[in-house]
């Protein structure tokens, strides 16, 4: 199974999508579904095709990625929580992930997202977070997330529920146009100085 990111205008980006059932667990064919997601995770149906699709943990082709964002509309996402971060080594493939609990400190980051690929901005999310969720063998589990990691599971239980990070914009009318060739030099620059803009504005839902 090989799965390509929708388009960006896709309606089923705005689609809640489907909780599943603790038994759904047990099936095979949605085990090899959760293997579809990490592999688009770590470029084995992308950087490998046709070679055994090896996955890369190294050169991941995005650090989260909710099944909705490949045309899958079910309440499951995988958060590589490892990148660069002491204290996450592990990779969580969340089943119905939900937020139970939100810090009131907030943080600014800047994001982006595999259906947007020059699309980034600032966004404004609480500091921390707990989610619960289930593992992809049934069992619940909940994470108390800071910071960056925390910004991700938020971005990804967003996707699962409808919401993008262009909702999240303190002005979509300047959300920052990044051509792929830049991208080194916007993740060196501070988000607050890029000059190039795009308007996202027509595309946003009030959460
Ligand atoms: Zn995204």
């Amino acid at each position: 199974m090989t799965l390509t990111p929708l388009d960006q205008h896709d309606p089923r980006l705005r689609q809640v999508c489907a909780v599943v059932p603790r038994t759904a667990l047990r099936d095979r064919q949605q085990q090899l579904e959760i293997e579809a997601l990490l592999d688009f995770v770590y470029g084995a149906s992308v950087k490998t095709a046709g070679t055994g699709g090896r996955r890369d943990r190294s050169q991941p082709n995005t650090v989260g990625l909710s099944a909705n964002q490949v045309g899958i509309m079910k309440q499951i996402c995988v958060l590589d929580l490892s990148i660069g971060r002491k204290g996450y080594t592990d990779i969580h493939v969340l089943v119905n992930p939900r937020v139970v609990w939100t810090s009131k400190a907030r943080t600014e980051k800047p994001e982006g997202c595999v259906n947007f690929e020059t699309v980034w901005g600032v966004t404004r999310r609480p500091r921390t977070v707990r989610v619960r969720a289930m593992d992809r063998s049934g069992n619940e589990l909940e994470l108390k997330l800071t910071g960056w990691p925390a910004a991700l599971a938020q971005h990804e239980i967003d996707h699962l529920n409808g919401h993008l990070f262009i909702d999240r914009l303190e002005d979509p009318t300047h959300a920052h146009h990044v051509p792929l060739d830049q991208y080194a030099q916007y993740r060196r620059a501070k988000a607050r100085e890029w000059d190039q803009f795009v308007d996202v504005s027509a595309d946003v839902s009030a959460a």
